[in-house]
């Protein structure tokens, strides 16, 4: 299957209410005044420097309905979450807030990337997003630098399942 094949879009992909459902949520509401404009592209941070990561392209795959497409696609995680298309959209579009509640429906479903899968385990284990490796603690210790605070994994990991972040991660995605 060749790659223009691959994009182009079949009725059955097609999931007319994704978009109200979307507007129904807290951030999601202005969706469909999204005209197309590109704004939210060309003054995106993060699209500057990747050939694949495009907001407006997003908005418009939500306002279409592609559902699958949308929600599992790899750019979604990409945003930075500066929120510089949403202050410059003319339609007042929450851009960044539509990706947030698209990234919210993935993770209720799995649907996330393994890299943010391990930061969870590592802030569960140690309180840290990211294990600091043995050696580096060895390092600090023969510079003279103090220990590293201890994380709380325990109270961490309490607030995690009560809001249901750990039963998203703990997903296979589908
Ligand atoms: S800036 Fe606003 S209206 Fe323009 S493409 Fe982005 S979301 Fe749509
Ligand atoms: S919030 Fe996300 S989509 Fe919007 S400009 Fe920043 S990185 Fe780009």
């Amino acid at each position: 299957m060749t790659e223009t094949t691959e994009k182009r879009i079949k009725a059955s992909e097609i999931d007319p209410k994704f978009k109200y459902e979307i507007s129904k949520m807290h951030g999601g509401e202005k969706i469909m005044r999204c005209f197309q404009c590109g704004t939210c592209t060309s003054d995106c941070p993060v699209a500057r420097f990747s050939d694949t990561y495009r907001p407006r392209q997003i908005i418009r795959m939500a306002q279409l309905g592609l559902r699958e497409r949308v929600l599992n696609s790899d750019t979604l995680w990409l945003c930075a979450a500066c929120f510089t298309c949403t202050d410059r959209c003319p339609q007042d579009v929450e851009v960044a807030s539509v990706i947030r509640v698209l990234r919210n429906l993935a993770a209720d479903r799995g649907i996330v990337p393994q890299v943010f899968k391990e930061e969870a385990s590592s802030i569960l284990e140690s309180g840290y997003a990211y294990r600091i490796p043995e050696l580096r603690l060895k390092k600090r210790q023969t510079l003279g630098h103090p220990p590293l605070p201890t994380g709380n994994p325990q109270s961490i990991g309490k607030t995690l399942r009560k809001i249901g972040f750990l039963k998203c991660v703990e997903k296979k995605g589908s």
